[in-house]
């Protein structure tokens, strides 16, 4: 039945069922009782399958089920229901109210402007009754105030209280309106955003909801003195408003008016402080765009502009995918974490420069989505380290890695593993206390893990995570410092942190194909640490070139394709086996 869900649709759209009585309606009812000197009417609304009373005089019930009741019948057929005796009806004798005593029904339907029966207002009475054409005539008049009061409060929902302004629910009805009547046309719809959540709600704390609502109001003003008639502004959420441009406005002459908004926003001293408004806008097609579509483009265009000198942006929709991406990753995440069959580790083994043989291996994440396939760490690991779920990360990270050196422990080949941390890692409070306790549990010697963190995450170091550095390196775990040369730290400034290995960034080892420039880079880089007393290792290394060229340079270690591919854990132990057997790896050119 299309009709029956559009009616309903309609009828839950009004946001009228299970709301509180309210004292507009109860006054109908009481007048209508009283006019038929009979003791029960309502305003009783079909829904599903009950009908439900927004105002009652007479009954107990909120609500009674919605088979064989006349109202129901009033509804769908949009028609006036007149039943002189429900006992003498072979229809109704057996219904709810016919089994309640009920004798005389009356209803005529409440009708939407568009046409929806929403249901009826009733009057009963335990005895039989004859209704007159005059009752009719009146009861109907009736009928008309309660659609106007329900049309009101209708309204009253889709005003936003603090700047008068229509909001959210309007707009979504407005682009329906505009997807029936001007489908196709070209349209321009912007946002403003006042501030960013985090924003608001320390504001929300500083300086509470009244002067909010003040600043709300005057944003309102603003946007009034601004638009023309033919536009219409919205309050769409707390710090948003929104507004649809009149059809046939071009993008071009659009911007300078959305930098005037935007200087008058800012010329308001309270804005420059408190807030960072941000306009995005888009340019859409009613009726090829759903109103829901709109929205979430609307607030993507405004992620975008908040980064912009400007402050205003235009949907664009490739920023958009990544933005998308990345918010399915951060949505996806927490469940890869607990089903064992997304996330695995790899390892890449490091080995001496001179000798070649086995030192360690770096531990590195992979996650295998079941619908979306592999997903780059290079691409999931910076979304999930910006969200809370770094910890459970590193966390996972750890468990498995300590899990995965005590089988190898209890198999003889007690190996050492490095492991990635993260900036946001070194500020939790409890990471000693929980390494402590995963090293305990699987028995792990502290000096068979290390930790790599990036330079520019060891730059980023307070007090707290100065003292975590502190407190592991006491205990005999090894610090490195990841993808080191391509952060902007000083090694006067690194000096200070407990650190005994440099880990150079494989963008330089990658350059030293390049010339002698870049040789000559790798190994002041490599002289400089030395002489500082780091170890250092070079990452990335693909060719026997560089491998052979880093070893003259008395580099340390080196990692990278050349030696081995991040392998799975049997993986790693049959490499080193079958090295260590082999000698395969000798840098016997050079030492000869
Ligand atoms: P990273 O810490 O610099 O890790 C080294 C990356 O270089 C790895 O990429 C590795 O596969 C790649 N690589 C190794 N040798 C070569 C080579 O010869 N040539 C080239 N082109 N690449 C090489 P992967 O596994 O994709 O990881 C990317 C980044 O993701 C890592 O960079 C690290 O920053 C992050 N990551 C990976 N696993 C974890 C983890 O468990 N925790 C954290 N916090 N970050 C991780
Ligand atoms: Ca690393
Ligand atoms: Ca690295």
């Amino acid at each position: 039945m299309l009709d029956e869900h559009e009616r309903i649709s309609a009828l839950k759209n009004m946001r009228l069922l299970d709301t509180m009585p309210s004292e507009n309606f109860d006054r109908i009812t009481r007048l209508v009782a009283n006019y038929f000197g009979l003791p029960i009417a309502a305003i009783s609304l079909t829904d599903t399958d009950r009908q439900w009373f927004k105002s009652k005089v007479g009954v107990e019930h909120n609500e009674i089920p919605r088979h064989k009741a006349p109202c129901s019948q009033v509804a769908e057929h949009k028609r006036p229901v007149v039943v002189k005796d429900l006992q003498k009806d072979d229809y109704y004798a057996d219904s709810t109210l016919g089994q309640a005593g009920i004798r005389f029904y009356c209803g005529v339907p409440l009708v939407t402007p568009d046409g929806y029966g929403l249901g009826a207002l009733c009057v009963l009475g335990i005895e039989p009754f004859e209704v007159t054409d005059e009752q009719m005539a009146t009861l109907s008049d009736l009928a008309a105030m309660v659609m106007d009061q329900i049309e009101l409060h209708h309204s009253m929902g889709r005003i936003d209280p603090s700047s008068g302004l229509p909001n959210r629910h309007q707009l979504m009805s407005d682009l329906s309106d505009l997807a029936l009547h001007e489908k196709g046309s070209e349209q321009i719809i912007s946002l403003i955003d006042l501030a960013q959540t985090t924003q608001f709600d320390r504001m929300m704390r500083v300086v509470g909801i009244s002067y909010l609502d003040g600043l709300m109001t005057k944003v309102a003003r603003i946007l009034r003195e601004h638009l023309d008639g033919g536009t219409f502004a919205y309050h769409i959420g707390p710090t948003q408003f929104a507004f649809i441009v009149p059809k046939g406005t071009k993008v071009e002459d659009y911007r300078p008016f959305l930098e005037q908004i935007m200087r008058a926003l800012y010329n308001e001293v309270e804005f420059q402080i408190t807030m960072t408004p941000s306009i995005g806008s888009m340019v859409f097609r009613p009726g090829e765009t759903s109103a829901e579509e709109i929205l979430r483009s609307l607030q993507s265009a405004v992620q975008d502009a908040r980064i912009h000198p400007s402050k205003i942006a235009f949907f664009c929709p490739s920023l958009d995918v990544q933005h998308q991406r990345n918010f399915m990753i951060q949505r996806e995440f927490p469940r890869a974490i607990i089903d064992d069959a997304q996330l695995s580790l790899v390892f890449q083994p490091r080995v001496d420069a001179a000798s070649g043989l086995f030192k360690s291996a770096e531990v590195l994440l992979r996650w295998t989505h079941p619908e979306l396939g592999p997903i780059s760490p290079a691409e999931f690991i910076p979304v999930i380290e910006a969200s809370a779920y770094a910890r459970e990360l590193t966390m996972w990270v750890i468990a498995t890695s300590l899990q995965q050196l005590s089988k190898w422990n209890s198999t003889g080949f007690p190996i050492k593993l490095s492991i990635n941390l993260s900036a946001t890692n070194l500020q939790e409070a409890d990471f000693w206390d929980r390494l402590s306790v995963d090293l305990a549990r699987f028995g792990i010697d502290h000096d068979q893990i290390e930790f790599e963190i990036t330079e520019t995450a060891m730059m980023m170091e307070t007090k707290g995570s100065q003292d975590l550095l502190e407190t592991l390196a006491a205990s005999g775990i090894q610090l490195s410092i990841d993808d080191f040369g391509t952060g902007y730290s000083s090694l006067s400034y690194l000096q200070k942190l407990p650190v005994r290995t440099v880990k150079i960034d494989r963008s330089f080892i990658n350059d030293m194909q390049e010339g002698n420039r870049e040789r000559v880079l790798v190994q002041s880089m490599i002289t400089l640490c030395h002489s500082l007393g780091y170890e250092v290792v070079a990452e990335g290394v693909e060719t026997r070139e560089q491998a052979e060229l880093l070893t003259v340079m008395g580099c340390d270690e080196l990692q990278g394709y050349w030696l081995s591919k991040p392998i799975a854990a049997d993986g790693l132990i049959r490499w080193m086996s079958d090295r260590h057997t082999a000698q395969h790896y000798r840098l016997e050119a050079i030492s000869a």
